[in-house]
């Protein structure tokens, strides 16, 4: 089946999308993202991802593109058309097309969506669990808007590939681990306590993350939001990473370092668990 594309207004069929040369999303990633995860036909927590979305468009001083009620409408209609029932959806608001000149122009912002079933999560990755490896965190310094300056992102996740590794962990200036370059990072201490990074401006705030820290406080589980070291890391637990596209992936290897006993850990599949019977509960 031929994949269908939104673009400002079209529902046009994927290789003939594009936006225009001088689109700012293109020029200067002047635009805000979402990947919305899309479970059993229903969007999961499509609510926070709006919120989140709306928050990246209020930081950024980018008009909503239209009234949520649309966007929903456009989404579903996204969804229906590429006939998705389990994958995601990809989102996209940029300030718009505009002469080039840094300062804001009078445009008008351009939306576009995607769709797409997702492959399976390899079932090796669950029960080996992954490797990470650590790097410098070069990128601004507010990576909590979703904005779609995702170059750093896209030079880590490279290093990690050729690294045989699954993802990088981004290492800030004291030497705490910020966050994955598309996922959150968690570990679990000796004492069992899950802790991740608190949501300041250095972290993406990510809906999975909030959906795991629901499911764990639910389960009398402790979280603690607070920094944790590179080092802190390799002597943990357990560790474990979170986003919209693959839930809780754990991760059993850190640069040179076996996490634990080198096995995915008791907690983690524990909150996995807990993960997928929370989206599944959704209607
Ligand atoms: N951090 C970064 C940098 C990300 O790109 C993502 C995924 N988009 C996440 C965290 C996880 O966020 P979410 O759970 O909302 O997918």
């Amino acid at each position: 089946m031929s994949r269908v594309a939104y673009v400002n207004g079209r529902y046009l069929p994927h290789r003939a999308a594009a936006v225009h040369v001088e689109d700012r999303g293109f020029q200067f990633a002047d635009g805000a993202y979402e990947v919305i995860a899309v479970h059993g036909g229903s969007f999961l927590d499509e609510g926070l991802h709006l919120t989140r979305l709306h928050r990246s468009l209020g930081e950024l001083r980018i008009e909503p593109p239209m009234a949520d009620a649309a966007l929903k409408a456009v989404m579903r209609e996204v969804v229906r058309r590429n006939r998705v029932r389990d994958g995601i959806l990809y989102m996209q608001v940029t300030r718009g097309a505009a002469p080039r000149d840094f300062a804001f122009p009078k445009s008008r912002p351009s939306l576009v969506m995607t769709a797409r079933n997702a492959r399976p999560l390899d079932p090796k990755l669950l029960e080996r669990g992954a490797l990470v490896v650590t790097l410098p965190d070069i990128r601004w310094a507010r990576p909590d808007i979703k904005s779609v300056a995702l170059l750093p992102n896209a030079l880590g996740k490279q290093r990690a590939k050729e690294a045989g590794a699954y993802e990088a962990w981004q290492v800030d200036r004291d030497g705490n681990v910020t966050e994955g370059t598309s996922s959150n990072a968690w570990i679990v201490t000796a004492k069992g306590e899950i802790v991740t990074r608190q949501a300041d401006h250095a972290i993406l705030n990510g809906v999975t993350r909030l959906g795991v820290i629901e499911v764990a406080g639910k389960a009398q589980m402790k979280v603690i939001e607070r920094p944790f070291s590179v080092a802190e890391a390799k002597a943990a637990r357990e560790a474990f990473i979170t986003s919209t596209t693959n839930f809780i992936v754990p991760v059993t290897r850190i640069d040179d370092a076996t996490v634990g006993d080198g096995k995915p850990g008791e907690i983690t599949r524990r909150l996995r668990a807990l993960y997928v019977e929370y989206a599944a509960r959704q209607p």
